[in-house]
């Protein structure tokens, strides 16, 4: 029997790298039924919601969700849909993973970091006032609650996956209540994990230990705003977004998506890379329990990436998306 999942077609190039992502799934054999919805700014031009309600009807259904990159209209009111989707269904635990592949050359070998970022809170809460015409306001938010539970998914991860090391990554020497607390809960929960190692890091120095000695880290977890700063560094450290997926999950919910976002510049030009959004595929396969097909798919990429020659622009090489989808199906 098919599994059934939901998948968001979003804007700029998410139309391209959904259509190359599905059928790569259906080649490997994935089993997987799919609830197509047309998401963001464009699906707002025409038909005047962002989100259709029976969009969110079928993730509600499904509890698996596919999401390519959505542009939230600038101008307009509305607030991120990004950050919509992650508190309405309090996908908590934001999981980027950036691992070196030999094929893809840049300054750094061997790098294999797994961020946790906190999804729901910190300065992404949404608390702004303007308080006077020249003084604006905006309070990060750190919680018990919300703290424990991604610390404890990083050091679960860890324990599961065979990894060393957890690095808790703050600013606590500033922020020495909120972000304090954040450290004081990683030390707390550590306890229980004897077997791991445990250190904690200040952000910027963090920054610029991962350029130098990105082979340091393993397992990272932080409040929400390092995290989205420090994963695009990740994924600059292993050949630029296009190579970076992500889950978020939390509350019987999960949602896979690339790290990158629409990128107008390039859409409908059919160079887009659809390998972020294909190892998010890779990573709810995994989540659903498919994990030889996540694997056969993997193999494949990796051999497209090893012979180079059906490679997008963006990780240096000369072939479109149709290309290198119709090089990863050949090779399943
Ligand atoms: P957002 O604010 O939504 O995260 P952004 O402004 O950070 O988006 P992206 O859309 O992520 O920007 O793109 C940043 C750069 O990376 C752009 O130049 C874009 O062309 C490139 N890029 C992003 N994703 C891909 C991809 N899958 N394939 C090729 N290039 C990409």
């Amino acid at each position: 029997m098919s599994d059934r999942i939901t998948v968001f077609k979003g804007d700029g190039i998410g139309p391209e790298i959904t259509d190359a992502v599905l059928r790569i799934l259906d080649a490997a054999g994935a089993g997987l039924e799919y609830e197509i919805f047309n998401v963001g700014e464009a699906e707002y031009e025409a038909n005047g919601a962002l989100i259709p309600d029976e969009a969110f009807e079928s993730f509600e259904k499904t509890r698996v969700l596919l999401k390519s990159p959505i542009t939230t209209p600038v101008g307009k009111g509305f607030r991120s849909l990004n950050v919509m989707m992650r508190k309405k269904y309090d996908l908590y635990a934001n999981i980027r993973p950036a691992k070196s592949n030999a094929a893809v050359k840049t300054p750094f070998e061997n790098v294999d970091i797994v961020i946790f970022r906190e999804n729901t809170e910190d300065l992404y809460a949404g608390v702004e006032e303007l308080v006077d015409k020249d003084t604006a306001h905006s309070i990060k938010i750190i919680t018990r609650k919300c703290s424990e539970r991604i610390i404890r998914d990083a050091f679960e991860y860890a324990v599961q996956h065979g990894r060393k090391k957890v690095t808790c990554v703050h600013k606590a020497n500033i922020m020495k209540i909120s972000d304090g607390m954040f450290r004081d809960i990683f030390y707390e929960i550590s306890k229980d994990y004897p077997q791991i190692e445990s250190d904690d890091k200040i952000v910027d120095n963090v920054a610029m230990q991962l350029v130098m000695h990105p082979q340091k880290f393993d397992v990272m977890v932080m409040p929400n705003l390092y995290g989205d700063v420090l994963s695009d560094l990740t994924s600059g450290l292993i050949g630029g977004l296009g190579l970076l997926p992500s889950s978020n999950l939390g509350s019987g919910y999960a949602m896979f998506e690339a790290v990158h976002g629409s990128a107008p510049d390039i859409a409908g030009k059919g160079i887009a890379n659809p390998t972020a959004l294909l190892w998010s595929a890779c990573m709810m396969l995994e989540h659903m329990g498919k994990m030889d097909c996540a694997a056969r798919i993997r193999r494949a990429v990796d051999q497209v990436l090893n012979e180079g020659t059906a490679t997008t622009p963006d990780i240096g090489g000369t072939a479109g998306t149709e290309d290198y989808t119709a090089a990863v199906i050949s090779k399943l």
